[in-house]
């Protein structure tokens, strides 16, 4: 039986003071490390660091032994057919750059190439790109490559889609694409395994794909490093990305040729302590036994479900995007009525981690006519203890956030006009803070008209808008925002600016002011750089 506590008794950062009681379920955008990942990296540089493929003394070779040694794991981690097929690089963003721009020169008008509407950003822009430049077009296929088939036709050149969402954790079904491979063997198939390969075995050798591309971060591996892996034949002629050392075969004065093997994509010094510790990871892989892990986390998706939809009954106003069938531990909820930015904030404050946003999948989610959603994302050394927890909390928010706030009868409308600052001083801690802020931005009214492309303030991580008014010397500002705790904090700046004159405004000190109300803790770095863009639009109202 695979055992999860044992298993995440090799992650240290669970173990550090401040991550004791922290719930990890971010993991679709990255995974934490264990022990061994982090000990290669210190190991190479106290042990082994010289440059690979250079210089003939024994650092030199111990680091070139170390960067082919990995390659050959990697090529039986993914049951490739030579380690000659493996490319290191900075990641599945990088691979994909590499695939998309080594075909511009082969692609001409009119040509067609198929991705799907669930793809991430990475498998998206680098195509239209392409297509910018070589007139080629881009086609998109349904979720799980529904109607795949129906689209493929002489002009098809390439169809790339990712082996599992990132969005909805929903696994491609290949056989849709194993018969189109038969059916036209010159069609170029690309596969985006970056969230498969943590949770499911990858055995390429008998997939329909001629390319593979993965991010070691997202498998327990360290950042910096990621592999395309391309069949050989098509390698030796794509055009290379990057230029320099390493890559050349023969170098003229105005002509170079490049070598045909994996290097001929790895221009420049490698990042080999990454890469000796992503040999490590191949390493960690190899001890644990795959099947037991898939049947734990699939059990493991299964409980997750259950929980969330049992809340989703209980409460109406949130719902499931994604269905737990073949799915890699992924649920995205989203509400036509909450922020899912306040509800991650929440989750925060309470040590939950999630992802929220939209995942760098905004054709998908614009498709699906949904705009923020919150994603609970599994690894292996998740429990069903981190699941209740994680529930449990959001039904603690749905619970307090169910009664909209009322106005107090003699107020009647409300702007910033109306809050005073001082009251959040009087409050002894910073829950009662929170949900004060969040009252503010819920008594806010919604002003529609405000929401132009000129009073967007860019830096926040919730759309809000912001317009200012200068009369008689003082400044009046306004807001809007989906999301509450946006709204609020935006409150908490501008009740202290509203109806003061220039030279008042830029007296204050908000750093000092934020440092006394205990807020700048527990302020995300993507909040920080939020109120700092409202801050530059109230001083350049004020400047004005
Ligand atoms: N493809 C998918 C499906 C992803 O989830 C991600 C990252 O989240 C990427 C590509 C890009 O990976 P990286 O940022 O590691 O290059």
């Amino acid at each position: 039986m695979f055992d999860p506590i044992y298993f995440k008794s090799q992650f240290p950062l669970f173990d550090h003071s401040e991550n004791q009681s922290l719930v990890y379920l971010d993991n679709a955008a990255t995974t934490q490390k264990p022990q061994c990942v982090i000990d290669a990296i210190v190991d190479f540089y106290t042990k082994a660091n010289g440059n690979a493929n250079r210089s003939s003394h024994r650092l030199a070779r111990v680091a070139t032994n170390l960067l082919e040694k990995a390659r050959l794991q990697a090529a039986e981690f993914i049951g490739a057919e030579s380690k000659n097929t493996i490319v290191f690089t900075s990641g599945a963003t990088e691979s994909l750059n590499i695939i998309a721009n080594g075909f511009r020169d082969k692609l001409s008008s009119g040509d067609e190439i198929i991705l799907s509407l669930v793809e991430h950003h990475a498998n998206i822009v680098p195509w239209q790109e392409v297509c910018h430049s070589s007139n080629a077009k881009l086609v998109f296929a349904e979720i799980n490559l529904n109607n795949v088939k129906s689209l493929v036709n002489k002009k098809t050149k390439i169809i790339s889609v990712t082996a599992a969402s990132n969005a909805l954790g929903l696994v491609t079904d290949l056989n849709s694409l194993r018969e189109i491979k038969k059916q036209y063997p010159d069609i170029i198939i690309v596969l985006d395994g970056s969230q498969l390969v943590a949770h499911k075995p990858v055995d390429i050798k008998s997939w329909p794909c001629d390319f593979f591309v993965c991010s070691a971060h997202k498998f327990y591996g360290p950042t910096g490093v990621g592999l395309l892996y391309g069949r050989e034949s098509l390698l030796s002629c794509l055009l290379p990305l990057k230029f320099g050392g390493e890559m050349i075969d023969n170098v003229e004065l105005h002509k170079s040729y490049y070598v045909t093997g994996p290097e001929r994509f790895e221009g420049g010094t490698s990042p080999l302590s990454a890469i000796a510790a992503l040999s490590a990871c191949f390493d960690f892989w190899s001890k644990q036994d795959r099947a037991q892990m898939v049947q734990y986390e699939n059990l493991l998706t299964g409980y997750l479900y259950e929980k969330i939809n049992k809340l989703c009954d209980k409460y109406p106003e949130i719902y499931l995007v994604g269905d737990k069938k073949s799915n890699i531990g992924i649920a995205t909820l989203a509400s036509n009525q909450y922020s899912m930015a306040d509800i991650g904030f929440w989750l925060d404050e309470e040590n939950i981690a999630v992802r929220v946003g939209n995942h760098c999948a905004q054709p998908l989610f614009r498709s699906l006519n949904v705009r923020s959603v919150l994603r609970i994302s599994l690894a292996a050394y998740n429990t069903r203890e981190d699941i209740d927890k994680c529930v449990s909390s959001f039904e603690g928010f749905l619970r307090e956030n169910s009664q909209p706030y009322l106005l107090p009868k003699e107020k009647g409308y409300f702007d910033v006009s109306l809050l005073d600052y001082r009251e959040l001083y009087g409050l002894n801690n910073w829950q009662h803070r929170y949900k004060k802020i969040m009252q503010w931005g819920s008594l806010l009214p919604s002003r529609p008209r405000l929401r132009s492309e000129e009073n967007l303030v860019v830096g926040c991580e919730s759309f809000l808008w912001l317009s200012g008014e200068k009369k008689e010397g003082k400044y009046y500002f306004w807001v809007d925002s989906d999301s509450a705790v946006v709204k609020g904090l935006a409150a908490v700046i501008l009740c202290r600016v509203f109806g003061e004159k220039k030279e008042t405004i830029l007296a204050i000190d908000f750093q000092q002011y934020f440092l006394d109300l205990g807020l700048e803790k527990h302020l995300s770095q993507s909040r920080v750089n939020g109120v700092n863009a409202i801050l530059k639009s109230v001083f350049d109202y004020a400047e004005r």
